[in-house]
């Protein structure tokens, strides 16, 4: 029987079923009991189990390097620690030894009782280290129960991994050559397993539900990607049908990518500009390789995290130099640091806050330390005498604050001068939109930016008081709803009746279906994930800005998302 799900990736995917197993029943370990004999083959039997652990959470790192962000990467390391914490460890050495409980007991009884400790005191902080004990103890429990996460970096056939949801330890490590698809029990389409799949552009099925628990490993399965469904063990005729189509699927693909070197204008000859987003400066190439025409934003805050030590300016003037040298005369906006929220570094001591996307993050953090934001600030200007660099600061919320970011960008510019360094004297200077008050106001600070770049990322989140990570409301989370899209409509034409340009580089603009949308209401500028662009080209290439000024003039009056959604699907149906 076929198995429904969410298509989160696009495409087919056809291999083995590698069922990653759940962890075994706690249960039947708490109250098992050893001889006194035992004390000794038992705490050995711990020991290397933690051991084991600490290795796996080694290779975790290694791999995760460049995958994974930082923050991501920090929580293994935080892990490790408690590998060695002597309160835990100590604790279940005592059980193995004074209550003669077995390792699994002992390990069950010390985490329940270290995370009742921390849980006790009531505090944010400790809350989440009770969640870190939590997650170590099932780890070590796995490591003594035989039950250790496959090894999915080793695959030696085409494979499809099936399990009830993944982490990131498991998805850093898949073997990219053999790894032909995932079908999960759990999640949505903004799920972090969806995302990375999509940007391993691995074709993806989630939400597939408990019936997934009926595959076995070594089920011939295919992934459809495109209609949301899992086939387990395919008739001959089906899986040819599906060897078609995914040949099929594939020449599209490649059709789709060919476009590289076509122009990106509509069908009546509009321009629309494709941009890339990165965030380190080799994702520039990767930006021209894919037909891009721009950085349209180069997140600045990951030069800043992973480290023990603020970049200097020449460090980042070279980081940016390089941009502007791979990018030649194309414009890139380069983003000021963008600090906090869910992007924490420890280098800038931010104490933990309540509600940090409300709190002390990006453009607040620099117009505060202002000797950071200066440094940062005379590493782009410099650079800017070597390509077509644009400075763009986020996180603006009103005018006071562009008219404080400028006055300090003056002061760089003096002391440049003072130094007698070259640099674009006439360098544009421009915001990100993404608070509602300044998509509100966008009419006044056009007035006082060069352009604007609509984040949608966050705007969604501030306008909707949708978490854009708290994954039990993502249904809410929808950039399609009348009230984002009126913002950004005032947005785009507030920039327009000032004669400045407008773009948007959050996730939004990467969809296909909805860049129509946004060509019709005006945009200049897309900017997208490099593997993105392709496919927005296209749509791109396939409509008048006539056509999608209407489609979107309908949008609006539509009112409701679901109409809205549906006739988005309907049009990119019809070319
Ligand atoms: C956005 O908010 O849309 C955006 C592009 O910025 P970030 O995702 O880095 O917050
Ligand atoms: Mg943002």
């Amino acid at each position: 029987m076929n198995i429904k799900g969410i298509g989160a990736s696009k495409g087919i995917g056809i291999g083995k079923a590698v069922v990653l197993k759940a962890a075994e029943d706690k249960g039947k370990f708490v109250d098992k009991r050893i001889l006194e004999s035992e004390i000794e083959k038992e705490t050995d039997r711990f020991n290397k189990a933690v051991a084991d652990t600490a290795k796996y959470y080694d290779e975790i790192i290694v791999k995760a390097r460049g995958v994974l962000k930082e923050q991501e990467i920090q929580v293994f390391e935080a892990y490790k620690l408690l590998l060695n914490d002597p309160i835990l460890m100590d604790m279940i050495a005592d059980f193995i030894k004074n209550e003669l409980l077995c390792a699994e007991g002992s390990l069950i009884k010390a985490v329940e009782q270290v995370k009742s400790m921390f849980l006790a005191l009531n505090d944010e902080y400790m809350r989440q280290r009770a969640e870190d004990i939590e997650n170590v103890g099932k780890n070590i429990f796995m490591s003594l129960t035989g039950n250790m996460p496959a090894d999915l970096s080793n695959l030696y056939e085409d494979s499809i991994i099936v399990a009830e949801d993944l982490s990131p330890a498991d998805t850093v490590s898949l073997d990219r050559r053999h790894v032909k698809g995932f079908a999960v029990e759990k999640g949505g389409v903004t799920s972090h397993t969806a995302i990375i799949a999509r940007t391993m552009e691995i074709p993806a099925l989630v939400g597939c539900g408990s019936e997934l628990k009926k595959i076995n490993n070594g089920d011939t399965l295919i992934v459809d990607g495109i209609k949301g469904v899992l086939i387990p063990n395919p008739e001959p005729d089906v899986l040819k049908e599906y060897l078609d189509l995914q040949n099929e699927y594939n020449r599209q693909v490649e059709k789709i990518k060919s476009l590289k070197d076509e122009p990106s204008i509509t069908l009546d000859g509009r321009k629309v500009l494709l941009a890339g987003n990165i965030a380190t400066p080799e994702e520039a190439n990767e930006v021209l390789s894919r037909g891009g025409e721009g950085i349209g934003l180069f997140r600045t805050e990951f030069l800043y995290l992973n480290r023990d030590n603020l970049p200097s300016e020449d460090e980042q003037f070279e980081a940016y130099r390089k941009v502007a040298e791979v990018m030649k005369d194309r414009p890139c906006i380069i983003r000021t640091l963008d600090i906090g929220g869910d992007k924490q570094s420890a280098l800038l001591n931010i104490p933990k806050e309540e509600n940090p996307f409300l709190g002390y993050r990006a453009i607040r953090i620099c117009l505060t330390e202002r000797d950071i934001f200066k440094t940062q600030l005379r590493a782009i200007l410099r650079a800017s005498a070597f390509g077509n660099l644009r400075v763009m600061f986020p996180m603006i919320s009103c005018i006071e604050e562009l008219r404080e970011a400028k006055a300090v960008l003056k002061e760089a510019m003096s002391e440049l001068d003072e130094r007698n360094i070259q640099y674009n004297k006439d360098i544009e200077v421009g915001i990100m939109i993404e608070v509602p008050s300044a998509a509100i106001s966008a009419d006044i600070l056009a007035k006082e930016a060069d352009f604007f770049s609509i984040g949608t990322n966050d705007l969604c989140q501030y306008t909707l008081a949708v978490d854009r990570m708290n994954e039990k409301i993502t249904a809410l989370y929808n950039p399609l709803n009348i009230g984002v899209l009126r913002l950004i409509k005032n947005v785009i034409d507030a920039a327009h009746e000032r004669g400045i340009e407008v773009g948007m580089c959050g996730e939004m603009a990467s969809n296909p279906e909805y860049a129509v949308l946004l060509i019709g209401l005006g945009l200049d500028e897309l900017s997208m994930v490099p593997a993105s662009i392709p496919y927005v080209k296209q749509a791109v290439r396939n409509i008048s800005f006539e056509r999608a000024a209407n489609i979107a003039k309908t949008a609006l009056s539509l009112g409701e998302t679901d109409k809205i959604i549906n006739l988005l699907k309907e049009e990119s149906n019809a070319y």
